[in-house]
């Protein structure tokens, strides 16, 4: 079997820091020296209680929570919240939703089915090609309850390089740049993120609510849905998915270990710029979104020629360089360069664009 790795530029779940791989495998075997490894330990054991707050803990500093935040470890992916908050907080009334992507558009769809969704912007004509800019959005109908935006749009590639601002609440699902650059984590009253793209492996969900909107939640729920349970039970309501939650707690160690979110946003920016600088400088390639509104971890490209592009994400592969394919609803390329991206990684992707060109341009 060979130990080689490849590159891995996939949208998600995709690519974690090595370190944290390798603690991973001696975990598997045996958890902080305990004899048990973390598949078999008891998620009420005070080895695993340590592993969880202490993630909740690193998440705290890191995202610059406030005490009057919950921190939850949840099930069901970022899916899930795109209609669990609505179905505890809506009850028939009113959110305002930015149509700035696939996945936005996923939240809208089923936020719609428990009240009334105003979208005063939507970029969905011009291939979600870009978010709104700073400042242009209406302040929010009287009545409304929150703002629900996409820090980054995973399957475009554009990102909100600002917080929006309707005056009301703030709702982010930043499942695909959480941890990527500073936030000001309490102002927002909910975040929410799938921890398979900068956090950890698929099966655990980050939720963080304001202490302050419990009260307002519906209490007449099944008990899996009610955000109220899983706070009075930190997360332990029913078995949460322990190996996951034990990733993220050595991710978080490890962001922590290497300069926090400051030097994690400087080595982003870096590595984005430079692909897209390829990109840019290519008579072959062209980015697909507006520039100002350019992601730094989904960078998405095209040829312009579908079977052009499918050669590329192949011969690519054959290089070692695994995951360019676009997503398959738009077609094209994406490069995602995630924290834990390697600047070998970018290296080789710039290279073999140069490479692709000279052999197709
Ligand atoms: N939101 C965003 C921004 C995403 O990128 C994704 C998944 N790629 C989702 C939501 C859906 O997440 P999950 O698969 O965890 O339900």
């Amino acid at each position: 079997m060979s130990d080689h790795r490849i590159h891995n530029f996939s949208a998600g779940p995709g690519v974690l820091p090595e370190t944290v791989l390798r603690e991973a495998q001696e975990a598997l075997w045996n958890l902080n020296g305990s004899g048990i490894g973390i598949l078999e330990c008891s998620h009420r054991s005070a080895l695993f209680e340590a592993v969880i707050e202490s993630a909740r803990n690193r998440l705290r500093r890191l995202l610059k929570l406030s005490d009057d935040q919950e921190v939850l470890f949840l099930h069901g992916g970022a899916r899930t919240q795109f209609f669990m908050l609505p179905q505890n907080l809506l009850r028939g009334g009113r959110a305002t939703y930015l149509d700035t992507g696939t996945w936005a558009a996923g939240a809208i769809d089923e936020a719609e089915r428990f009240g009334t969704i105003d979208v005063p912007f939507s970029s969905r004509e011009t291939g979600y090609d870009h978010v709104p800019a700073p400042g242009s959005l209406p302040a929010a109908p009287d009545g409304t309850l929150y703002l629900h935006y996409t820090s980054n749009n995973t399957v475009a590639g554009t990102e909100f390089h600002h917080v929006p601002d309707v005056g009301v609440p703030l709702v982010c699902d930043m499942s695909s740049n959480i941890l990527s650059r500073p936030v000001e984590g309490s102002r927002y009253h909910f975040i929410y993120a799938g921890a398979q793209k900068n956090m950890g492996p698929a099966g655990v969900t980050l939720a963080i609510l304001k202490r302050e909107w419990l009260e307002r939640f519906d209490t007449d729920l099944p008990a899996m849905l009610r955000y109220g349970l899983h706070v009075k039970k930190q997360s332990m309501y029913n078995t949460p998915p322990t190996f996951p939650i034990f990733v993220v707690e050595r991710v978080t160690a490890w962001l922590e270990a290497n300069g926090g979110i400051e030097a994690m946003e400087a080595r982003n920016i870096a590595q984005a710029n430079r692909i897209y600088a390829a990109i840019d400088a290519s008579d072959l390639f062209r980015g697909k979104t507006q520039v100002e509104s350019r992601s730094r971890m989904n960078i998405t490209f095209t040829t312009g020629d579908a079977a052009l592009d499918l050669s590329f994400a192949k011969s690519a592969s054959q290089h070692g360089l695994s995951g360019l394919k676009g997503h398959s609803s738009v077609g094209g390329l994406r490069a995602s360069v995630y924290n834990a991206q390697t600047d070998e990684a970018v290296d080789a992707l710039v290279a073999f664009l140069k490479e692709f060109e000279a052999n197709h341009g």
